[in-house]
């Protein structure tokens, strides 16, 4: 389901952006999946900016559990955790869809992370590496865990 993306111009008490969210059950699959699902539909739904990256707080859900553009199709990872990163960093303009019509923010960010999450699909922790843009939008992702905005 599309669901409208939570902004920092959102009114709603303690705002959920700026909560740190909580590990989810792993044996909740169908929860699980239906925030997957949920995150997908948003995200596809974005034309104008174009979404890279959609965190479960954005939409309403205060769990670990985000979404990147992965080739044609999007990775999801449940309950991330770094495993390792790398000294070298680079410079970075980011934006976020929580903040819209906002400039890019400059960011430094690790050049390559390694995460261990749990993948749906094949139903147990996997452990990936990311570098490029790839490891820019996890490490922009994690902060959202985090209850952080760039
Ligand atoms: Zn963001």
């Amino acid at each position: 389901m599309i669901k409208s993306i939570i902004t920092v111009e959102t009114k709603k008490g303690t705002h959920i952006l700026s909560k740190k969210c909580k590990e989810i059950q792993e044996t909740k699959l169908d929860k699980i999946k239906e925030i997957i699902k949920d995150l997908m539909d948003t995200a596809n739904s974005c034309k104008n900016p174009r979404a890279i990256g959609l965190a479960a707080s954005q939409i309403g859900y205060p769990v670990r559990v985000f979404i990147i553009r992965w080739g044609s199709d999007w990775l999801a990872l449940v309950n991330p955790k770094v495993v390792s990163r790398s000294e070298a960093t680079r410079p970075y303009v980011e934006t976020c869809l929580s903040r819209p019509g906002m400039a890019g923010i400059k960011t430094k960010r690790h050049k390559i992370i390694v995460l261990e999450y749990f993948d749906v699909i094949r139903k147990q922790m996997i452990t990936r590496k990311f570098s490029s843009l790839d490891a820019v939008v996890v490490q922009h992702e994690m902060d959202h865990l985090e209850g952080v905005l760039v």
